[in-house]
């Protein structure tokens, strides 16, 4: 079946994103007739977007940094996890009619899925209270874990933010005496910035499981502790992927096998080695 569509990404500064490649590349594999373009929106515009999506006759759009909360008043429906979360990264225009998901809460778990990370019953510590750890924990509340402990700079604002979890900061954390999955979701350690870890080697140590949500690098210092600990260390390349497919299955109401997940994955895999 051929799909026809216009899709994009908004967000304010949009130079280093992946998604126009990840879409292309599926709408060549699903053999859809797809264009996929990059809005930059400025904070004040930001209340008339989902109007010119309408105008332009935009199908779907991803939402990035730092609207994926602020967007959320100008949609007409919101799904289960969109609201759970309070953010969404997804909309899809359906007859006139605007729909919010947040689909990193799926990709987070296809990538669990497809590094076989066992979540049930394990002590998960989250480090950063940002608009990526809300998806994750709430991924993780859904999903049977022993517990989450989150780790912030600042324990009163994160406290707002998340009111389920435990909440501890980087000091409390030198404490915490075993884990078993340590997540980065704070930005440290991203590109240019990459001799950055927002944790030490001690503190790795303590886990059996290092994720990293960062992309770019593919291993940051954070992963390559990890590896020299003899952790699993996973980076958040199959979760940006995860996340993408997921908007396209909602979309264009589809479904996509793994093994054309699993070929976006090795073909940027063997793209960010080469860098
Ligand atoms: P964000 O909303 O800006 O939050 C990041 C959090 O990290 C902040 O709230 C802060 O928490 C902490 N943080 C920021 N700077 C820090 C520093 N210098 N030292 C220690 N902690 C710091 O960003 P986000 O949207 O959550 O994204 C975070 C990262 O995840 C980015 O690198 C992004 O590219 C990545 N990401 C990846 C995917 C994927 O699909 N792989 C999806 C979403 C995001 P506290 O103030 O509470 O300490």
């Amino acid at each position: 079946m051929i799909h026809l569509g216009s899709y994009g990404l908004i967000g304010e500064k949009l130079g280093h994103s992946l998604s126009p490649e990840i879409h292309n590349r599926l709408f060549q594999l699903l053999d859809m007739k797809g264009s996929y373009s990059l809005f930059e929106i400025d904070k004040k515009d930001i209340g008339e977007s989902i109007d010119d999506l309408r105008t332009l006759n935009i199908k779907g759009c991803n939402v990035t940094i730092p609207y994926k909360e602020e967007i959320m008043r100008y949609i007409d429906f919101i799904s289960p996890e969109g609201k759970a979360i309070g953010a969404i990264n997804t909309i899809h225009i359906k007859e006139g009619k605007s729909y919010g998901y947040n689909t990193d809460y799926f990709g987070f778990g296809l990538m669990l899925k497809k590094f076989a990370v066992d979540i049930n019953e394990k002590i998960v510590v989250i480090l950063g209270a940002g608009g990526a750890a809300k998806a994750v924990v709430q991924y993780l509340l859904d999903n049977e874990v022993a517990q989450v402990i989150l780790v912030s700079r600042n324990k009163q604002e994160a406290s707002r933010k998340f009111s389920k979890v435990k909440i501890i900061d980087y000091d409390e954390l030198k404490d915490l005496q075993q884990g078993d999955i340590i997540i980065n979701t704070t930005p440290c350690g991203m590109y240019p910035k990459v001799d950055t870890s927002v944790v030490n080697k001690d503190v790795i140590a303590k886990f059996k499981v290092a994720i990293d949500l960062i992309y770019n690098p593919e291993k940051t210092l954070f992963l390559n502790w990890a590896e020299e600990l003899d952790l699993k260390a996973i980076n958040g390349l199959y979760m940006l992927i995860g996340q993408a497919i997921k908007a396209e299955e909602i979309w264009n109401n589809i479904k996509i096998s793994q093994a054309i997940i699993n070929e976006i994955y090795e073909e940027f895999v063997k793209k960010s080695s080469k860098k």
